[in-house]
């Protein structure tokens, strides 16, 4: 178990760590209340059960060991090892169609339904202009922090599955849309697959994207461009002026 230990270790309060006795009774339920037919998915689940039920862990290795494998050989255990933790995440978040704040909240109170999502903060909400010369109403725009246990391609599902609950309008590119999210950042992780470039490769030319930002991080460094989101914002708007 992984956890910020330094509160309980200068107060020798219990309360501020974590107790491993409940944490041992809290796996031995687990174990003897499910059943999978995998170790992998049984590991997976118990990562995720500790990681939701313990708040101060951040991280956890799980080793679950089988033993007496049926394969008529001498082995007398395998094993599936995970490490699984809370990724703190920066979402941006848009609107341009019917009742705008309204689906902003909406689509707030799906990602806080999420189970494996925690919404730590949400920026306030700015009004701007569309951008991509597509002609069209304003925007509400907005970011969040969230931490998830989430990957970034299962979190770029849940995001999907929110803008189609939303029936989120996808004919014209840049056109009007009901809802549009954006994974902005993911740690400090620098990702580009087919389907996914993190962080958003937009950002840093989006003043609705920066400016909400500063409210949540001002601080946050991109781990390509080295600049903090106070810096990005400073250098678009001294590019626009
Ligand atoms: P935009 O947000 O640039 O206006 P869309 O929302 O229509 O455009 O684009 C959605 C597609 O962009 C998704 O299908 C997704 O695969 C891809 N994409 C790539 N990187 C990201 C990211 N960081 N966040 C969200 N979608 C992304
Ligand atoms: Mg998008």
């Amino acid at each position: 178990l992984y956890a910020d230990l330094s509160a309980a270790s200068c107060s020798d309060d219990l309360t501020k760590s974590v107790s491993y006795g409940d944490v041992c009774h809290f796996v031995k339920n687990e174990m003897e209340n499910t059943t999978y037919k995998l170790i992998e998915a049984l590991t997976e689940q118990l990562a995720r059960k500790v990681l939701i039920h313990f708040p101060i862990i951040e991280k956890v290795t799980i080793e679950v060991k089988k033993p007496w494998a049926p394969i008529l050989l001498p082995i007398e255990t395998v094993s599936v090892v995970m490490e699984r933790a809370w990724h703190t995440v920066y979402l941006g978040i848009g609107s341009n169609l019917g009742d705008k704040e309204e689906n902003l909240k909406t689509a707030i109170d799906l990602l806080k339904a999420d189970e494996l999502c925690k919404v730590l903060q949400v920026s306030p909400f700015i009004v701007t202009a569309p951008v991509g010369g597509v002609k069209q109403d304003d925007f509400l725009n907005g970011a969040i922090e969230l931490k998830t246990l989430r990957t970034p391609e299962q979190l770029l599902n849940l995001i999907g599955e929110i803008e189609e609950k939303l029936k989120r309008v996808r004919e014209i590119h840049w056109g009007p849309r009901t809802i549009d999210l954006d994974i902005l950042y993911y740690d400090n992780e620098v990702i580009r697959t087919k389907c996914l470039t993190i962080p958003h490769p937009e950002l840093q030319n989006r003043e609705f994207v920066l400016e909400p930002m500063c409210n949540l991080a001002q601080n946050l460094c991109h781990p390509i461009f080295g600049k903090t989101i106070f810096q990005l914002y400073e250098d678009l708007r001294n590019k626009e002026n």
